[in-house]
């Protein structure tokens, strides 16, 4: 590790694919779309309520931004994000697939992912989404408990999960992931494990699990901090952790990556590329991108990204260009969400620089306590590394 904190940086292996290689030059698209019907108290993400009278300008602005690469720059994949994706109409769907397919075409075969509510699935709205080419959707189930529901303010009722899943199988899109969220407070794990059979019962071919996290500011953190209720304890998330990858596995998921569960064949290869910190585009009110090195991060303010975007202004509120170092640990970071964790070869590739010169002898306590496992092909968490996983990256750095 001391060697690495010099700085000193390996030249770069005879194998470096030349000037475009996939970390500088970006193959995935992710748009952010904010708009929500309600803000859920647990969320910090960039999202904006009562505005539905500003999609169009917003799309506009979205376009704006595209329209600033000047140039039609195929990609691999795409990525609706939100906020909430599906809250578009029909209509702009198929406007925003429109912008898209002008500056970022997806390459034959390509993925798109849409991040949708099971309560905006309409028959009309996942025709658009098929017409204009998702490949994948992303259904925000959270839990099939009402009262888990009520306590996460998520509106949708546990029944409308099923017209969503047979609403998009039956307009083609077949390759569909449920997201769900464990820990809530006073969730048993008995109510926990019946959230995952219930689950299972859609045959998905993708899960992301999702711990209840209290964000610094969010209402639910200000009720939690007033004594309002008592969060589960760290065991106790562990417990259902450990009951979601088990159930998960023996139903013939991967546990692919941290959060991450898919049938063969059907992991998101659009985060898979963030896992491999290779570089993306970004667009919208808060989306973050890398590209050539650099990342950005647009204004979370509505107003300031409609009005700085359409007037042709630099959208990011936040931008740095990371060293070489600081890219490798980033990396290093990023590559150990991944089952298969940091390959030597892929790792030297990328970075230019050793697994070894930043890992160093930080690994070893990790190893022995059975946390991670160094060999010939890389470094990686084990089961319970994973568990453990912001500790873990804690210790490494
Ligand atoms: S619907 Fe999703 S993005 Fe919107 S407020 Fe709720 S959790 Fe956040």
């Amino acid at each position: 590790m001391m060697e690495s904190m010099t700085g000193k940086v390996t030249p770069r292996p005879s194998s470096d694919p030349g000037p475009s290689p996939p970390w500088r030059v970006p193959t995935a698209v992710y748009v952010h779309i904010p708009f929500c019907r309600h803000h859920c108290h647990y969320c910090d993400f960039a999202i904006a309520t009562g505005k539905n009278h500003l999609k169009d300008r917003y799309l506009d602005a979205v376009e704006a931004e595209f329209t600033r690469l000047g140039e039609s720059r195929p990609v691999e994949t795409w990525f609706w994000g939100g906020g909430t994706p599906s809250e578009l109409s029909p209509e702009q769907i198929l406007r925003l697939c429109q912008i898209m397919r002008r500056w970022v075409p997806l390459n034959p075969g390509g993925e798109f992912s849409l991040e949708v509510n099971p309560d905006d699935c309409d028959p009309a709205r996942l025709a658009a989404m098929a017409e204009g080419g998702v490949t994948r959707v992303s259904i925000g189930v959270q839990s099939f408990h009402n009262a888990t529901l009520e306590f996460l303010e998520r509106r949708h009722d546990p029944t409308q999960v099923a017209s969503a899943v047979a609403l998009a199988r039956q307009s083609g899109i077949a390759n569909i992931s449920l997201d769900l969220i464990f820990g809530s407070p006073g969730q048993s794990l008995e109510l926990w494990k019946r959230d995952l059979q219930s689950a299972l019962e859609f045959q998905p071919n993708h899960f992301s699990t999702y711990g209840l996290t209290y964000e610094k500011g969010t209402p639910l953190w200000k009720r939690m901090t007033k004594g309002d209720f008592l969060p589960l304890a760290d065991d106790q998330e562990l417990s259902r952790y450990e009951l979601a990858i088990d159930l998960l596995e023996q139903a013939g998921f991967e546990h692919y990556e941290v959060s991450n569960f898919a049938k063969p064949g059907r992991r998101c290869k659009h985060n898979e590329v963030y896992w491999a910190n290779h570089a993306y585009f970004g667009a919208g009110m808060g989306a973050a991108r890398y590209v050539n090195g650099k990342r950005e991060v647009n204004t979370r303010d509505l107003d300031a990204y409609l009005r700085k975007s359409l007037a042709g202004e630099e959208t990011a509120f936040q931008s740095e260009s990371l060293s070489p170092l600081e890219e490798a640990k980033e990396t290093l970071g990023l590559n150990l969400r991944r089952q298969a964790g940091a390959r030597r070869a892929e790792f030297l590739q990328r970075t230019g620089l050793h697994l070894e010169e930043i890992v160093g002898s930080k690994a070893e306590p990790l190893v022995e306590k059975g946390l991670l496992i160094q060999d010939m092909q890389g470094v990686r968490l084990t089961r319970q590394g994973r568990y453990l996983f912001d500790w873990v990256i804690g210790r490494l750095f």
